[in-house]
């Protein structure tokens, strides 16, 4: 981790303070195919620093007990591990404590709020609830850029209740088409669920403008962050979303946590999804009272140990700093789309170089399939991701059925992202397509 001093410097990470972040990930040095690891697919799923994983072990091995419900000493304790690393996920967003539900990760966040919204929709609905419902003649807007997590969930929504599930469309470069958004967003309109930035072309969205407009009409706003928290800091109240989502696993914790943001008076209002123990408040054989948020959406046993590791992680991000963490990636995406749009036959996804977006480009190379030039990094040791990234309407916008995606993160050099290009450089000339 880098020494406080650096705390203070102001500005993007350095190579220099990248190269010492790396020396915390130790699966980072190693060979794969004889050639050293470059890790390009944090996308995907981000690699782990020691102080996760001791974070996890130191769990297992001092306070492993069920939470909420013991009253001996190792169950208050794993209890205060857990909602200690409730708090610490909270403030990183912005949020208060309370406003913040574990789920497993992104996808069952999103579900988790369609399927409330789908239990407000139907049956005896309690009148706090009724604001969440959708049926015949409402309208749940979504974008054409969604990874499939934050669109199927909204279909199903409609397929349930009968409302009608309409998109903004996506432009040439990648970005929302804002005219037509302007058109989109109607009185029928009750449910907005968008991505802050696309895994697929990186493009960021304006979260503000856009959920103004949604708010305008009087429609609750789901942000899906899961490219954005790991890697701009970003603050829910300033957004001004209703809801967010997340995953840990993007943001250097462990598998199997992640986390829905809600406003409080809205958590506490909506109908529970999942039910079971401790989320009541009394059961008797003909029904059950609900806690408020957040126990009210978390029946079951939880990811207690991904939870301490996921506030380890958070701790890690922010004495990192969130900026320079920003910054560095920043510059490493136009370093990325510099370097492919200066190669022939390959076409960037999203924005040209010179235009924000984040650290991740996915592209095509004429006249090779996107697996194929997957394979070919992979013989060179770099990681990368392939196929259509869950965004299979995305892709055919484009005219793609699948494309290659690099994506860095904290600890990815330079250095790294130009072996990166010098290898795919090497892409059309070793399957021996020719051309511009
Ligand atoms: N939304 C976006 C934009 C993503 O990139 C991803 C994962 O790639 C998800 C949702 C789903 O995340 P998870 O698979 O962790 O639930």
């Amino acid at each position: 981790m880098l020494k406080s001093a650096d705390h203070d410097h102001q500005g993007p990470l350095t190579d220099a303070e990248v190269r010492r972040i790396r020396n915390d990930f130790p699966i980072l040095d190693q060979d794969v195919n004889g050639k050293p690891l470059v890790y390009l697919d944090s996308g995907a799923t981000s690699q782990k620093p020691v102080s996760v994983m001791e974070a996890e072990q130191e769990f297992y091995e001092q306070r492993n007990s069920a939470v909420h419900r013991g009253a001996h000493t190792l169950a208050v304790a794993a209890t205060d591990v857990f909602e200690d690393a409730r708090g610490t996920v909270a403030r990183f967003i912005g949020a208060a404590e309370n406003e913040l539900v574990w789920t497993s990760n992104a996808t069952a966040g999103l579900n988790l709020l369609a399927y409330s919204f789908g239990n407000a929709s139907v049956g005896d609905v309690p009148a706090e609830a009724r604001q969440f419902g959708v049926g015949p003649g409402d309208e749940v807007l979504v974008t054409e850029m969604e990874h499939h997590a934050n669109l199927i969930p909204w279909q199903e929504l409609c397929r349930r209740t009968g409302a009608v599930l309409r998109f903004i469309p996506v432009l040439e470069d990648g970005t929302l088409d804002m005219e037509a958004a302007a058109a989109l967003f109607t009185a029928r309109t009750r449910i907005f669920a968008f991505t802050h930035v696309s895994n697929v072309t990186g493009v960021i969205n304006p979260v503000v403008e856009l959920t103004r407009m949604a708010h305008d009409v009087d429609a609750l706003v789901v942000l899906d962050a899961c490219q954005s928290v790991p890697h701009l800091g970003l603050d829910v109240k300033a957004l001004d979303v209703d809801f967010a989502v997340f995953s840990g696993h993007k943001m250097l914790a462990p598998t199997g946590i992640g986390a829905v943001y809600g406003r409080a008076g809205l958590l506490d209002a909506m109908p529970p999804f999942l039910t079971g123990g401790s989320m009541i408040t009394t059961v008797t054989m003909d029904g059950a009272g609900y806690l408020p948020s957040p126990q009210r959406f978390e029946a079951g046993t939880q990811a207690i140990s991904q939870a301490a590791a996921l506030a380890a992680a958070v701790n890690y991000l922010q004495e990192t700093g969130m900026e320079r963490i920003h910054g560095w990636e920043a510059a490493l995406g136009q370093r990325l789309v510099a370097g492919l749009e200066g190669i022939a036959g390959v076409r960037v996804l999203g924005p040209a170089a010179g235009v924000a977006r984040a650290g991740l480009a996915a592209f095509e190379v004429d006249g090779v399939h996107a697996h194929d030039v997957g394979q070919f990094l992979d013989a060179a040791g770099i990681a990368v991701r392939v196929g259509h990234h869950c965004a299979q309407p995305l892709h055919r916008r484009l005219g793609l059925s699948a494309s290659t995606r690099a994506s860095t993160y904290l600890y990815n050099t330079t250095d790294e992202v130009d072996a990166f290009l010098a290898v795919v450089a090497g892409v059309r000339p070793y399957f021996g397509v020719t051309g511009a």
